[in-house]
């Protein structure tokens, strides 16, 4: 049999697993930061009038810059982000993967690194290696937030082109303060190999559940600064597939260098304006996750466990001798969360207060096994 090595695949993707999050069918599922809840009956009709109305069209080819879309998401990020947004300055795609994809291939590529402070979401490395944009893995404190000095030498020292941040981030949900923020866009312009500067994005993709505001306003004046956000997490509409990013104009100009033709179907377009309609609804499913979040974040410390401070829909916790074991044994109790390979932590999403309380039951009982 043949396999993938044997083929000419190009060398970076050599030896490489692809991403895979296990999608296990077990009673509890609270591995990858979805929505616990379906979308709302009427915002399902909505979905069918409004992706009926897009069938009748579907002959031709969708709007090639979705323009009803972006000036939806601007309005939505002019209304709670607190910095008003143009359509100009606005993009979509599938998911905010192919928004961070688009950023690779316009401003990344061969001869070219990136930067990320790990632990954190590991498709900005994966998307770089696909690229062909260098990876270049930069420093976290013991606590999980980046210590700025620390960040702002690592920039000098690789000068890449381009930094990614990610607040709240994933997996530990640590916020980043606005002034880290700024003090690392003026390190990677100082440091830039190219005289024109470096791109610095922040991957909002939690924004919606933390306690601090939006970075968003931070775009005003620095043409070179991105913000990504999508519609998978605050939006409970990971099946949607439709991320977007706000920055300078010329940014857009620029990922639409590289975007595939009609790359956003009509139905996906249609199905996102839909759930935009419904976004005050589905905020008010955020401040109930939020304060679950909470509660996990409480009882997990109560119960003796290490917890990171979280402004995401998620909780890292920890710290075990052997996180793996703990993971299968909170699986064998029906229980998925995930190992995203932080040493000794594990990763829970926020599900509703009854899949929550099953978690709690199951670390409770998994503590117990593994101390008696
Ligand atoms: C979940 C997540 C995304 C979302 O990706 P989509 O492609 O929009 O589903 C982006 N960034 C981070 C940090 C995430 O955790």
């Amino acid at each position: 049999m043949i396999r993938i090595d044997d083929l000419p695949i190009r060398d970076e993707l050599r030896g490489k697993t692809p991403y895979g999050a296990p999608q296990l069918d077990v009673p509890v599922r609270l591995n990858t930061n979805e929505s616990p809840h379906p979308a709302p009956e009427a915002l399902v009709r909505r979905i069918g009038e409004r992706v009926t109305e897009a069938a009748r069209d579907l002959n031709r080819y969708p709007d090639r810059d979705a323009l009803a879309l972006r000036a939806e998401l601007a309005a939505y990020l002019t209304r709670t982000a607190g910095h008003r947004v143009t359509t100009g300055r606005v993009w979509a795609a599938n998911g905010s993967n192919e928004i961070l994809q688009q950023l690779l291939q316009a401003f990344g590529g061969p001869g070219r690194a990136a930067i990320g402070f790990d632990p954190s979401y590991s498709m900005h490395a994966l998307i770089s290696r696909s690229t062909g944009t260098g990876w270049i893995s930069g420093p976290r404190t013991e606590d999980f937030s980046i210590d700025t000095d620390a960040a702002v030498a690592a920039i000098h020292a690789h000068r890449p082109a381009i930094v990614f941040l990610c607040s709240p981030n994933n997996p530990t949900g640590t916020a980043l303060p606005a002034g880290t923020v700024l003090a690392l866009y003026d390190a990677a312009q100082a440091a830039s190999r190219d005289e024109r500067g470096a791109l610095v994005v922040v991957d909002e993709a939690y924004a919606e559940f933390s306690h601090h505001p939006s970075l968003l306003p931070l775009i005003e004046d620095r043409p070179l600064l991105v913000v990504t956000r999508t519609m998978s997490k605050a939006f409970g509409a990971a099946g949607l597939r439709l991320g977007y990013l706000a920055a300078a104009e010329a940014v857009v100009d620029a990922v639409q260098l590289v975007r595939l033709p009609y790359h956003l179907s009509a139905i996906t377009q249609a199905t996102a304006l839909a759930a935009l309609e419904f976004a005050d609804t589905l905020l008010t499913y955020v401040e109930e996750l939020k304060s679950e979040r909470d509660r996990l974040v409480a009882e997990l410390t109560a119960i003796g466990c290490e917890v990171t401070e979280s402004d995401a829909n998620f909780v890292q916790f920890g710290r075990f001798d052997d996180a793996r074991a703990v993971w299968q044994r909170l699986l064998d109790r029906g229980v998925l969360v995930r190992d995203n390979g932080v040493p000794g932590r594990l990763r829970v999403t926020t599900g509703t207060r009854a899949e929550n309380d099953a978690f709690l039951d199951a670390v409770r009982a998994v503590t117990k096994e593994i101390s008696g």
